[in-house]
Formats: structure tokens, sequence, C-alpha cells
């Protein structure tokens, strides 16, 4: 019998111990989360007849480990498709609301007409990105900026009015900072295989829509009726009623690696310490709780994990009855652009977008704010915070009136930024791994940060594990 320990009890460190479990192989796993809940940033609250997501209210269905694993919990009937009936985004701009224009694929935008007609790309920016047409690839195999790349192929005013806010929306980050590598391989890729990135683009759409008909998948967002927490939830009785243990309130603070390969995990409750010996590991906090667990197990690890950077972001949540002052547009919600220099950076309009997640006669509605190089934005009061969101609301026209429910979440220290470099850092931590066996790492600082990604890199982190076999002295 082989003991595991799962450091952390977020969507990765529970998948990692759902894979192990029903492994069909004889280990004995053991979670350890810090937080009295698990999910970790996965936050769903009923408050009033509103279902509340403070972090993730989604996840992208084509990337197949998200559907994958609700089905294998037994989800299939509990996922939620976005309302179709309200499709629609829109992105802020000197003052008004645009709708984003229709064909933007996997950032890029593929549809001729829609282009042209939008106002926000002017005439000569319109006919710079028509240049992608021509212009010939980039030579040479470097990693380069997500900016860098988009101005090259399609000019920076088409990066930064309409790709900026969309980039953003995923990674809160800094274009750019962020790694074309890292984030968005397959635009160099078919860049270099079609020539241009549009043509790449659009290449790519065509066998992703023969796939998705192969695998009769619905494209697009998916949740769960009653919230996103129905993921964890689910995860924690599967695992719990194949043996496996979840102790919350038991947080990591050392672990060290015994000459007999053993690794003694140290951890910190209220008012009370343990520590206990474990076969083999799995890091699944976030990345800086990583960095501090490697330091005394692989030191180049822990400086490759210090090296990344993180973004902290607030979601500020808001229920309104609705009246003639307060009511929520039918469509998903905007965006606003970097340019703009305005400290919210996406609201959505949360029950257009998805059904029954607010009472009849009312609506909710999302407001997020921080983004990399305007973080101190967070240092202000809950009170402050819910203030700039309705002010944002004043001033697009949208909505007066006093909200009947308000929440604000932090989710601080959240979101590794893949700055460019990131894959050598990456390089690093398998490296890592591979100087400590029985070590393994997952969680959202590796190869994606979506929840279908981070669900696959916590199951590959404990396929690594049951693939060695005992610990490294036994
Ligand atoms: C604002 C925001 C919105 C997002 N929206 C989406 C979205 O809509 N769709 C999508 O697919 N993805 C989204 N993401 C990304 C995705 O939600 C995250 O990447 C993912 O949930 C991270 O899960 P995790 O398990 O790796 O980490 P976490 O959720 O951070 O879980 C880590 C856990 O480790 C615990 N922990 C920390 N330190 C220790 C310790 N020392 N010992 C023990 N336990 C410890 C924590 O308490 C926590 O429970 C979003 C991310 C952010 C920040």
């Amino acid at each position: 019998m082989q003991t595991v320990a799962v450091i952390g009890g977020g969507i990765s460190g529970l998948a990692a111990a759902y894979r192990l479990v029903t492994s069909g192989q004889d280990v004995e796993v053991v979670v350890l989360e810090a937080s009295d809940h698990v999910g970790g940033i996965v936050r769903t609250e009923h408050v009033d007849g509103f279902t509340i997501d403070g972090g993730p209210d989604s996840f992208l269905s084509m990337k197949p480990r998200g559907i994958g694993l609700a089905r294998e919990l037994g989800l299939e009937d509990r996922l939620q498709w976005t309302n179709e009936a309200n499709r629609g985004s829109f992105l802020y701009r000197k003052g008004a609301l645009h709708p984003l224009p229709e064909g933007l694929t996997g950032l890029i935008p593929t549809k001729l007409a829609p282009m042209v007609k939008t106002p926000l790309v002017s005439p000569r920016g319109k006919a710079r990105m028509a240049l992608d047409f021509v212009l010939p690839p980039r030579m040479g195999d470097g990693d380069e900026s997500l900016r860098a790349f988009i101005s090259r192929r399609l000019g920076s005013e088409v990066f930064d009015n309409l790709i900026e806010p969309l980039m953003a929306g995923i990674y809160s980050g800094d274009g750019s900072q962020l790694s074309l590598a890292a984030t968005f391989p397959q635009l160099r890729a078919g860049e270099k295989e079609h020539g241009g990135l549009i043509k790449g683009v659009l290449a790519g759409r065509k066998q992703q829509a023969m796939r998705a008909i192969g695998h009769q998948t619905q494209q697009g967002f998916v949740s769960f009726r009653a919230g996103m927490h129905e993921l964890p939830d689910a995860l924690k009785t599967v695992i719990e009623t194949h043996g496996g243990v979840i102790k919350t309130g038991r947080r990591v603070a050392r672990i060290d690696r015994l000459d007999d390969g053993r690794f003694v995990v140290a951890q910190d409750g209220e008012n009370r310490a343990w520590s206990d010996l474990f076969d083999k590991v799995i890091l699944a906090a976030p990345v800086r709780a990583q960095a501090e667990l490697l330091q005394h197990l692989d030191a180049d690890g822990a400086r490759a994990m210090v090296e990344i950077p993180v973004a902290s972001s607030a979601a500020i949540l808001l229920g309104y009855r609705e009246s003639t002052q307060a009511r929520a547009p039918r469509n998903y919600g905007y965006l606003v652009p970097r340019i703009e220099q305005r400290p919210i950076k996406a609201v959505t309009w949360l029950s257009s977008k998805w059904d029954d997640r607010a009472p009849e006669g009312h609506f909710l509605v999302r407001g997020f704010i921080g983004r990399v190089g305007q973080q101190e934005v967070l240092q202000h009061s809950d009170d402050k915070l819910v203030g700039l969101v309705r002010q944002e609301l004043l001033d697009v026209n949208a909505i007066s009136g006093n909200p009947v429910v308000q929440r604000v979440y932090r989710l601080d220290e959240a979101m590794p930024q893949y700055t460019v470099g990131h894959l050598e850092r990456v390089a690093r931590l398998e490296a890592a791994m591979e100087r400590v066996p029985g070590l393994a790492i997952a969680g959202n600082m590796l190869r994606g940060v979506g929840i279908p990604d981070i669900i696959a890199a916590g199951e590959a982190a404990a396929d690594r594990l049951l693939r060695q076999e005992g610990h490294a002295g036994g």
C-alpha cells in the first residue's frame, strides 16, 4: 500500500486525488487543505434566491477534461449551457458600448463583414490588419510576447482595441509581457504552417468543427445548474466513497524528504500541529505556496516557481430587483480594454448569461477589478470596490438604484502570469520532479489556467506517481 499526500484541495488537487483513488491501484490518498472547504477559488454561495459564483463561473467545453470529468462524475444532467437567446458581448470604448464583432475565433478576427463594419478599429487599422494575408512568417523559433506577435501580424490598434481585452479576460495579464508560446502556441503554429495568422486560425477552426461533429460536443462555455461548486462537491463525494481522506483546516507548512525517499509533511491547524509520513506527494497549492513547499525539496524548482509572477483580482457581485432604473441588458456583458484606464476590466450580466441565477424579478451582475499593472486598486475596502462597480454601471447608463445583495470575493495571487520564458520555467519544474522521485507538481502555473487544463494537470501528476514503483527507498 502506497501513501500519497495531495497538498491543496482546489480543483487541481481534487482531480489528482480522484485519479489516484479510482486507479485501481493500492494507494491510500490524503488531501490536506488549508482552508475549511474544498474547491479552492471555486466558490458558490446561495443567497436569498441568488446563485453566486465568486470565482470561475464556467469552463470551456471544447477542452476534453472539463466535460469529460463532469460526465465521469455523473454530472451530465447538471451541466448548464449559456442562454443562447441572450448571446452577445460588448466592448467599452470612448464612453460607449459597441458589439464585439462576430467571428473572433481564439482571439483572432475570422469574419470579414463584421470587421469591416465595427467602429472599434479605424479604417487605417483595418487596412493594416489585412496585411496579415501578405506578410511573411517570422523566422526563428524564440518566444515573443502576445502583443508583439499580434501587432506584427495584425497591427497594434487591433491588439489594443480588440484582442487585449479578450486576452485579459483569460489571464488578467499584460499582453506585452505574456508569452505567446505559453498562452496561444496554436497562433504561432498557424502562422508558420499557413503563412498568416487569419489563414491559420481559419484552417484550425475547420479542423475543430470536424472534431466537434465527430464527438457531438456542444461548443462554448458550460457551468452547473447550482453553480460551479457542484464540481468540487462531486469530486469530494467520489474521493471519499473510494476511501480517500480529505482533511480541511490543515495548512502544510513544510515538506522534507528522508534518505529512504519518504516525505515528512508538517502541517498547522487551529492551535495544533501535525507531522505525517507519506511515500509520495502531489503539490496542488497556488503558485506562491508551492514555491515555499518546494524549498526543502529542490532549490532550483523553488526558484523557478518564485520567478512566475502572479496577479490578484476581485469579483464584485451585485443582485438587484428589476425596476425602471435597474434592468440587466439581454446580453452577456462587456469588456474594458486596458487603454481606457478604467478600474473595472469586465462586467457580466450573469443572470442574462445563465438561467436561474437570480430569483423572479431580480438580476445578478458581476464586475471584475484588478489587472497586472493596476493592482493597487485592490487595496481599497470592500465598500469602495462595490462603489467602483456601481459607478461603472451608472457610467454606462445601465443601472442605478441600490443592490439588494452584494458580495466581494478577493482572489489574491490566484492567477499565475505566463510571461515570456514561462515554458523554460515549466521545464525547470519538470526537471525538479525528475530529481525528486515521489514528487509531482500540479496546479494552474504549468501549461494552462482554465479548469479543463488544471484537471488534466492534476491527473497527469497522479499518473506520474502511479507509474513510479514504491517510494525511492522501497
Ligand atoms: C478571478 C478568476 C476567474 C477565473 N475564471 C475562470 C473561468 O471562468 N473558467 C475557467 O476555466 N477558469 C477560470 N479561472 C482559472 C481557474 O479557476 C483556476 O486556475 C483554478 O480554479 C485554480 O485551481 P487550483 O486547484 O489550481 O488552485 P486553487 O483553487 O487556488 O486551490 C488551491 C488550494 O490549495 C490550498 N492551499 C494553499 N496553501 C496551502 C498549504 N500550504 N497547505 C494546504 N493547502 C493549501 C488553498 O486553500 C486552495 O484551496 C479563473 C481564475 C481567476 C483568478
